[in-house]
């Protein structure tokens, strides 16, 4: 969020707009809920008909999101409480403001374009017609132009900076100028403002109050599917808006985990910023360019000279990017969203290679698959550039545990949801984790050209373990591992067997396993761990032989 301070400048009551607030909503009466009409702040709940036993979700959350706005307001530190609304996602306010200031049929509002598509469908939803100005040839807002546009039924001015998808940013004294000619509301939405190099529109509504600042946690605070948004704005406008919001508009799990990030603060910043630089840079070397727009934001538009060919290409290759080619201002460009460097290397691997018939493919680390049956279902993503986060949950505790120790050795990242017969036993959930697996394991190494094929492994725990692996593309299995018991915890000891041969079965691949050790947990987890570390030693290539660098070429 943007934080830096206000200006000294003194705050002018002559542009508020509340006589452009539709007459309806000044009459609302908004929905009260049965908590705001008790001054008791904690006792006896029996006024919401909700469940009393703790779920961690039974209560309603709070409908003012107090706290949530404590801690913004705390961070930023120039924005009072009551300047602040907190919606589902920057998208509800967008719809909000124009419900409080647009009589459907009759109202208008005017915007910039090319521009962020949802104030167009809002406006549509709401119908209230919306006029579009476009921006001059080098995305520079045009101040008189939108003016002009505008007449007594012109309620709103949507303005984005940056602005999506051209990624600059608009120039102040412009957004100033129109702010000071317009008797509605402006709206600036900042979805970007963090990937900027400028301080921003917040301290703007110090000196006039009608302006609408909108900020989301989506992009830089990597939340988007929390959907947590803010506006910021007159206590009189935010206060309309707090009327005619759904009274639970933020569950209380996206309060909570608004707080804990605002409290934190993003650490991914300053790499997607100096990955956007060289990304930037890398493009405009490539023949295929044209054309690099500058960003502030944590995307790039880049104009193509096939940019549908390319499109086409980048797609079929598994990354997808947004084309915006038939967009007016924007043709034969395509938006890129910056990724991990992994993924922006991937990216520009497959642009040096397009339209090169010699070009051998780098391998799609990314793999997702989802798998229903009567028993099970389950879905997995996995990452084998190992950045991602991982999170398994197979509803087996041990299960969890062991495949943990498969993502910790092996260099690959997993999110992993299984929904199976668990209560029954855990036969069907060990083995279908164990196909699905098997399936990503083998879709990911017949991708990496001239993989090493082989892998061996012997750690020194307590507990030793041999794992040996061939990937060579037939299944074979042989498994030399006694236990001493017949169950760890609650999980038996012949379902760590099973769970290894319908993994070989499933990726294909010939799998020895032998181990020996006093402690049967020890002896199982040395087993994952050396599949681990042998899985990786097979998938090693030397990437500089196998792959053309994209070094040199663009
Ligand atoms: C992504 C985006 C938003 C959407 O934000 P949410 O908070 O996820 O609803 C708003 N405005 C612009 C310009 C965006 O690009």
């Amino acid at each position: 969020m943007n934080n830096r301070s206000f200006d000294s400048e003194c705050k002018t009551d002559q542009l508020f707009p509340e006589s452009i607030i539709r007459d309806n909503i000044k009459r609302l009466v908004p929905y009260s809920t049965a908590r705001d009409e008790s001054s008791i702040s904690f006792g006896t709940y029996m006024d919401a008909n909700e469940n009393p036993y703790n779920t961690g979700y039974n209560r309603y959350p709070d409908p003012h999101h107090k706290r949530l706005k404590q801690e913004l307001a705390l961070k930023m530190g120039t924005i009072d409480q009551d300047m602040i609304f907190a919606g589902n996602g920057s998208d509800e306010a967008i719809d909000l403001v124009i419900r409080v200031f647009c009589t459907p049929g009759v109202d208008n509002v005017v915007s910039i374009s090319p521009t962020y598509g949802m104030y167009k469908v809002a406006a549509s939803i709401n119908d209230v017609e919306y006029r579009e100005v476009p921006l001059r040839n080098n995305f520079a807002l045009d101040p008189e132009a939108i003016l002009k546009a505008t007449d007594e039924k012109s309620k709103i001015i949507f303005l984005c900076s940056p602005n999506n998808p051209t990624g600059n940013l608009l120039e102040k004294s412009s957004v100033i100028r129109v702010i000071e000619n317009f008797k509605g509301i402006v709206v600036i939405d900042e979805a970007y403002c963090d990937f900027s190099s400028e301080e921003g529109f917040v301290p703007l509504l110090k000196v006039y109050n009608n302006v609408v600042v909108l900020q989301t946690m989506s992009k830089s605070m990597g939340m988007a599917a929390l959907r947590v948004g803010f506006a910021f704005g007159d206590s009189r406008v935010i206060s309309y808006m707090n009327r005619v919001k759904y009274p639970y508009n933020l569950n209380r799990a996206s309060q909570e985990a608004a707080i804990r990030r605002i409290r934190e603060g993003s650490r991914s910043l300053g790499i997607i910023i100096s990955e956007r630089e060289r990304v930037s840079r890398r493009l405009n070397e490539s023949p295929e360019v044209i054309r690099v727009y500058e960003s502030e934001t944590n995307f790039l538009l880049a104009r193509f000279k096939n940019a549908s060919g390319m499109y086409k290409f980048l797609t079929a290759n598994g990354v997808i990017v947004r084309d915006r080619s038939r967009t007016p201002g924007c043709e034969g460009c395509l938006r890129i969203t910056i990724g991990k460097p992994s993924e922006n290397d991937r990216l520009l691997s497959l642009i040096s290679g397009y339209g090169k018939d010699k070009f051998i493919l780098p391998p799609n680390p990314f793999i997702e698959i989802s798998r229903i049956t009567a028993e099970t279902a389950i879905t997995l993503k996995a990452d084998f550039t190992g950045g991602g986060l991982s999170l398994i949950n197979t509803g087996i505790g041990f299960l969890d545990h062991m495949l943990n120790q498969i993502t910790t050795h092996g260099g690959l990242s997993l999110e992993l949801d299984a929904y199976g017969d668990t209560q029954v036993d855990f036969h069907h959930t060990t083995e279908d984790v164990a196909i699905v697996l098997g399936e990503a394991l083998n879709r990911y190494f017949k991708s990496v050209v001239n993989n090493r094929r082989y892998g061996f492994s012997l750690p020194m725990d307590e507990s030793q373990a041999s794992v040996l692996i061939d990937l060579g593309g037939r299944a074979g299995f042989k498994w030399d591992v006694v236990f001493s018991g017949e169950k760890i915890g609650d999980f038996p000891c012949e379902m760590l067997s099973h769970f290894f041969s319908s993994l070989s079965t499933s990726g294909k691949f010939t799998l020895h396993i032998k181990a020996e050790g006093e402690n049967d947990h020890h002896k199982a987890e040395a087993v994952f761990k050396a599949f681990a570390r042998s899985l990786s030693m097979a998938l090693e290539t030397d990437l500089s032989e196998k792959f053309p660098s994209s070094k040199g070429v663009i």
